[in-house]
């Protein structure tokens, strides 16, 4: 007989099967996916990897997924000639049957007969076995119109010089036959003086509402700096980036960039980026201990049973924007070597497991990032 501290001490049968298969590499928490076989009609269920990025969710599955993306940034930075893509155009079988899909899907919208949306489906079928790769629009997704905006709230950046943007991914090379490419971080402003550890001096005059909202729209704002920049340089800049949060919680942002840009113009896109924010009013919590509630397609009050204003509208009747965000005025900016040390210390900066907030994979042409695998699993985590 063995105490209860003894069976305590004793290893669970799941720490046993995760260690398993830590060693031999493989994921620790795959899903299980259910697949039929469509001669026998037999059901099956095969494991799929988790494919997490984060090492505390799954060491293999993350040490993979940062091998790939090592991968990816050191042969995207430096390529010295425009990456090929050799697709194939759309054949006749292709456009007439994407032409009677769109039929189909008009039909089945006016009258929602069963049989149509069947026929759908199988149109859906053949054009995949004819190679066609991606998503194709669903059959119930409502019609979306564009909010009508006026002018006034196209985002430009106003000071900045503009070229038309080539068709070139590639920087220059310069004499000597060095063909450098860029580390670049951007930060968020400056919020009022922080301690070392990231915290406030001056909690009541630190600006938390502002440095929230950075945060927020952080993504979107480096998008708009990246349609700048490229407008300014005039060739379509290619990069790998990831967003991380610093010491005082705002996110910064380091980049590889492909090719060799001035810092001086680096600065002055940052400088003349920025990103309005059209959002209704969001100052004040309205409901806080009774919320909204659903009824009959749409949030009323809980007291009035009124109808809240949905969002579209909102928006339309936005006087000015709820928000601008802006960088900060540091940006740092150096040129690198393909194939030295210092290119392999900044491809292990931008591959860190655990801090990425948001990864821009691969250079957009010549390494897609992995399918998501999540949308195709039925089962669920094994
Ligand atoms: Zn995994």
């Amino acid at each position: 007989m063995s105490t209860r501290a003894e069976r305590l001490a004793q290893p669970l049968m799941t720490d046993v099967v995760t260690a398993t298969a830590e060693k031999y590499g493989v994921c620790i928490r795959p899903f299980t996916m259910e697949v039929g076989d469509l001669d026998t009609g037999e059901l099956k269920y095969i494991p799929i990897p988790c494919g997490t990025t984060i090492e505390s969710a799954c060491g293999p599955c993350a040490r993979k997924a940062r091998a790939l993306r090592m991968t990816q940034c050191r042969e995207g930075w430096h390529l010295d000639e425009e990456p090929a893509i050799d697709k194939t155009p759309p054949t006749r079988d292709h456009t007439e049957l994407m032409t009677y899909r769109a039929d189909l899907v008009a039909a089945y919208r006016d009258s929602e007969e069963e049989d149509l949306r069947e026929e759908i489906h199988s149109v859906d079928e053949e054009l995949r076995a004819l190679g066609v790769r991606g998503r194709l629009p669903s059959v119930d997704a409502p019609i979306k119109r564009a909010p009508q905006r006026s002018t006034k709230r196209r985002q430009e950046a106003p000071n900045l010089p503009r070229r038309k943007v080539e068709r070139r991914t590639v920087g220059r090379e310069y004499a000597g036959g060095f063909r450098p490419s860029m580390f670049v971080t951007l930060t968020c402003d400056t919020y009022g003086p922080v301690r070392n550890d990231g915290t406030p001096i001056n909690p009541d005059r630190y600006d938390y509402r502002r440095a929230a909202r950075d945060a927020i729209h952080f993504a979107s704002l480096v998008d708009r700096w990246w349609q700048n920049l490229r407008r300014v340089v005039g060739w379509d800049v290619q990069y790998f980036a990831t967003i991380e949060p610093q010491r005082r919680i705002a996110p910064h942002l380091h980049a590889a960039l492909r090719g060799s840009i001035p810092h001086e113009v680096l600065r002055q896109v940052t400088a003349a980026t920025y990103l309005q924010v059209w959002w209704p009013p969001h100052d004040e919590l309205v409901y806080r201990d009774r919320l909204p509630v659903w009824d009959n397609g749409h949030f009323v009050d809980p007291d009035t049973r009124r109808p809240l204003m949905p969002w579209a509208e909102a928006i339309d009747q936005v006087p000015q924007p709820a928000h601008v965000a802006t960088f900060g005025t540091q940006v740092h900016s150096k040129g690198i070597l393909g194939g030295s040390d210092q290119a392999g210390r900044h491809i292990g900066y931008l591959t860190k497991y655990s801090v990425i907030l948001l990864l821009h994979t691969g250079w957009h042409d010549r390494f897609p990032p992995p399918p998501r695998r999540r949308a195709y699993a039925s089962g669920h985590r094994a």
